[in-house]
């Protein structure tokens, strides 16, 4: 089935800053984003920033960042421009006060000083918030001594709201819960429904499309729009994402902030399609899509209702005080054997590999690799013998650390198993003998020189490659050792199986 949309739709991703690109907001943004430009229209990014005190330049900063990084660029917003602007709601609070005067005026919006009850008990306000019937706004308001503009439910007026979502179908809100509800607040700053509506409605949006959590919104800025006399756009409400526990994810339990994908090593474009594929379908069982793929399949009737599972293979729980760097550890700790994994893995592979060598630099610098040890041409060739096997950029990185960083000490298990068993330290002299007469350094040639040992011993490959690999980075794992000798040089070698030959 494909939705019949009208030529040239707006919609717009709206975050507020919060000092972090939350990967929700990412998924928000995905679906904005496809929406517009599989159906040619606008994708606007607006800063809702009436609650930003400190710091909003750094704050909208990072999710300018963020969005660059994942791929999305939008066509009217910060540093774009439009006729619509400004894109910053802090900016626009001419355009409030003037709605707000034509509900004044229309008799559909009232200053007052409420009394809201007596001070509730804190678990009451914990239940109301939970069934979703406690408003922030109004119990902020009734405490400030300044009045604030109320919007005004007329009496008898139908309150049961009824709506067709894109996403979730006829949606209707039971009866008699809309209460007048705040617009203005006592100092002049709109509230987020009034501010969002002012500005969907001045930026001719059509469609917006949006987390679940503002379905219950909604009721109360159809009211608005009817009230300021405006066209409804279509709503299409996203589902929830969810963890491996069945959780909303939330930045106290979960990885949320974009930034720390990127310091796992993980491609944006595979970051990119995983999120697209959190709640939407191309509609055949194809998971790896280029963006144009998506665009071309993209359709707001394949978003499922159900919650979209974000699932990481959590050993442990994240400590909720963690630092960034901390929560960039833990995720890639999590990360092996998910799907989000797998796909950073097949983007790896698809890359050509001087694309690869750019992406890994910075891990490698970050580890303090000389990368000028290597010819160019030689770091890729070390590069590309992790690309099979590496599934972010962060193991790539730390998966070729021999090459530059030769082992300061050796696992214990290894010296134990590989080394004093199986005579694998005669095996290992024995073996430097062979290579140190060897005149062809070429992997191919090695691969031959090792094999032909490897008879004459009449013994098992393992038996042989595994000492040198000791020998070569200190632990059992390593490239094909052939490989990993030839790329690592003889001399360098040589001189790491020379050490390992001290061990006692
Ligand atoms: N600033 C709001 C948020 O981040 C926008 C919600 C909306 O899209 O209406 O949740």
């Amino acid at each position: 089935m494909s939705e019949s949309v009208p030529s040239k739709p707006r919609v717009r991703f709206a975050p507020s800053p919060t000092g972090y690109l939350h990967v929700g907001g990412v998924r928000t943004a995905i679906f904005n984003y496809l929406f517009a430009r599989k159906h040619g229209g606008t994708f606007i990014l607006r800063i809702d920033d009436t609650d930003t005190k400190r710091n909003l330049e750094e704050a909208v900063k990072i999710i300018i960042d963020g969005m660059k990084w994942v791929g999305l660029d939008w066509d009217e917003g910060p540093g774009k421009g439009g006729s619509v602007g400004p894109y910053y709601q802090s900016q626009r609070f001419d355009k409030y006060k003037a709605a707000a005067e034509k509900l004044e005026k229309s008799g559909r919006a009232y200053w007052a000083k409420k009394q809201i009850g007596d001070k509730l008990p804190d678990w009451k306000i914990e239940k109301m918030k939970k069934a979703g019937k406690w408003d922030d706004d109004l119990a902020k308001a009734a405490q400030d001594p300044n009045p604030a503009l109320y919007f005004k439910i007329h009496e008898g007026e139908p309150q049961d709201i009824v709506f067709e979502d894109a996403v979730w179908g006829r949606y209707s809100r039971p009866a008699d819960v809309l209460n007048d509800y705040v617009l203005l607040r006592g100092d002049g700053t709109p509230t987020y429904n009034f501010a969002t509506v002012c500005d969907d409605i001045e930026m001719g949006i059509t469609h917006i499309i949006r987390g679940e959590d503002h379905l219950a919104n909604t009721p109360k800025q159809i009211n608005l729009y009817k009230a300021l006399g405006a066209p409804l756009p279509q709503f299409a409400h996203l589902p929830m994402i969810h963890n491996d526990k069945g959780e909303k994810i939330s930045k106290r339990r979960d990885p949320v902030a974009v930034t720390l994908y990127e310091a796992c090593g993980l491609l944006p474009e595979a970051l990119f399609n995983f999120m697209a594929l959190l709640g939407w379908s191309p509609g055949d069982d194809r998971e790896l899509l280029t963006k144009d793929e998506m665009i071309a399949a993209f359709s707001l009737d394949r978003i499922k209702l159900a919650p979209a599972q974000f699932t990481l293979t959590r050993k442990r729980d994240l400590p909720p005080e963690s630092t960034d760097n901390e929560r960039a550890a833990w995720l890639a700790e999590s990360l092996p054997g998910t799907k989000l994994e797998w796909m950073n893995g097949e983007y790896m592979k698809k890359l050509p590999i001087g694309a690869l060598l750019e992406r890994v630099r910075p891990f490698m610098d970050g580890h303090g690799y000389d990368m000028k040890k290597f010819a160019p041409e030689r770091l890729e060739q070390i590069v590309k013998l992790e690309q099979e096997r590496a599934r972010t950029l962060r193991q790539l990185s730390e998966n070729l650390r021999l090459f530059f960083v030769a082992p300061s000490a050796y696992d214990p298990k290894a010296v134990e198993k590989v080394l004093k068993k199986n005579d694998g330290l005669a095996l290992l002299k024995e073996v430097r003998a062979m290579l140190d007469a060897q005149a062809d350094w070429s992997p191919h040639a090695l691969e031959e020189a090792l094999k032909q040992f490897v008879e004459a011993k009449n013994t098992k490959f393992g038996n042989v490659a595994q000492p040198i690999r000791v020998a070569l980075s200190g632990a059992t794992v390593s490239p094909p050792i052939h490989d990993t000798l030839a790329l690592l040089g003889r001399d360098e070698s040589l001189a790491r199986i020379d050490r390992a030959l001290l061990i006692p």
